[in-house]
């Protein structure tokens, strides 16, 4: 918050930090962003929150899908685009079913014809305005990482990713980072890494734990190769991609499912596609190995929590950059696996066990969403219904303490917060 909004705001136990759930996806809560001008009048997000300069601007943003809440005043001070309220066209009638993190109720849906095409939600008490991930892009483009980029440096990037993208075909991000280290897809893909590393050695026999559907069918006993399938690749160019794969789209997916939903994801996703090609692959297919069915699982879960997230891919044969919504990439991915299973006869892609990977993660987002929604509406009820018992909680006494700390050293290092 600004200078000119900062004294409404202060919550009453002195916190000057909403905590609130995210009005638009409600898996996070909203976490400040510090922007700041540089010396060339363009604002830049600062990454420690202890040092702030004079004329920072804190605004309240969604880590998860990149939605922003601007108190009254916050976006002109930001000055991307002038919305007086005169342009806000209130639409009749039309409350948004989002509650106003400010605890305010719900807010309405106003249009802004020129400036935005689906219609931004305004809390009639306090004026702030909430703009979604992509109405911030457009909106208030010098709030996300993307827009604060230099045209110079940004170009230079794009054209090393079309230049990596003709060779490789990989997908990459444009703007979703995760928070938090994903301590599972590191160890998972260190792992594999070791296991593949030791396969060259020939230390073990890739083949020995590979998994051919039709064997098992004839042979329960080799059961156990729907576990040890997963852990061996062909060669390092499918490993990489998996491994690429499983970092790009996993580090999201842990941070939101937690270490041990993530880790279940896994195995049940890479189960379920072994499962799969257990009862579906014809008698010739050839064995399977790789953690491709446990990383379709890892897709299904993306496509669920980022549907809007957008990718960098360059078309093959036309050689064009375009970003693409995820969920068009995931759907043209999936549709492939479909087609091949069901036309191609001689294949070496283990086609049903991406399918079964894909639909075990399509089946258990939806839970771990909510569950995850009910989670952080919990957690930030806690402050609110700590001040009227009287009594704070331990948690709630403990991040008191830490703002404490916090502005006890931004008042000895002599730098007043604006
Ligand atoms: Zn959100
Ligand atoms: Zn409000």
């Amino acid at each position: 918050m600004n200078a000119a909004t900062r004294g409404a705001d202060v919550n009453r136990d002195g916190r000057d930090t909403l905590s609130a759930q995210c009005p638009a996806c409600s898996l996070h809560e909203l976490v400040p962003i510090y922007l700041h001008r540089d010396a060339r009048g363009r604002w830049r997000q600062l990454k420690d929150a202890d040092a702030l300069p004079e004329g920072t601007l804190e605004l309240d943003a969604c880590p998860v899908c990149f939605g922003v809440w601007f108190d009254q005043g916050e976006l002109d001070t930001l000055g991307d685009a002038e919305v007086d309220p005169g342009l806000l066209k209130t639409l009749m009638g039309r409350s948004a079913h989002r509650m106003c993190p400010r605890g305010h109720g719900f807010m309405n849906e106003h249009a802004l014809p020129g400036l935005l095409r689906t219609p931004v939600d305004r809390c009639p008490r306090c004026r702030g305005l909430w703009l979604d991930g992509d109405e911030r892009r457009e909106l208030a483009g010098s709030s996300t990482r993307e827009g604060q980029e230099e045209r110079s440096l940004k170009l230079a990037k794009r054209g090393f990713i079309w230049a990596a993208q003709l060779l490789t075909q990989l997908p990459v991000e444009v703007e979703n980072p995760a928070r938090g280290t994903p301590w599972v897809v590191y160890i998972f893909g260190g792992a594999l890494l070791v296991l593949y590393q030791l396969s060259v050695f020939g230390i073990f026999y890739a083949r020995d734990w590979a998994l051919v559907g039709a064997e098992v069918r004839s042979d329960p006993r080799l059961l156990y190769t729907a576990l040890t399938h997963v852990w061996f690749h062909a060669d390092a160019a499918h490993l990489l991609v998996n491994l690429y794969f499983l970092y790009v789209f996993g580090d999201n997916v842990e941070h939101l499912f937690g270490r041990l939903r993530y880790s279940l994801l896994l195995l049940g996703a890479a189960m379920t596609g072994a499962l799969l090609q257990i009862l579906l692959a014809s008698p010739g297919s050839p064995p399977v190995i790789g953690a491709s069915g446990a990383i379709a699982g890892v897709l299904a879960a993306y496509l669920w929590l980022f549907p809007r997230a957008r990718l960098l891919q360059t078309v093959p044969f036309i050689f064009v950059q375009v970003k693409i919504p995820v969920w068009v990439y995931v759907l043209i991915w999936i549709g492939c696996q479909v087609v091949m299973a069901a036309f191609s006869s001689e294949v070496d892609f283990a086609w049903y066990a991406h399918i079964g990977g894909f639909m075990f993660g399509a089946a258990m987002t939806p839970v771990v969403v909510r569950w995850r929604q009910r989670r952080v509406a919990a957690e930030v009820r806690v402050p609110s219904a700590a001040f009227f018992l009287g009594k704070p909680p331990e948690v709630v006494r403990r991040a008191r303490a830490q703002d404490r700390r916090a502005r006890e050293r931004r008042a000895a290092s002599g730098r007043p917060r604006a």
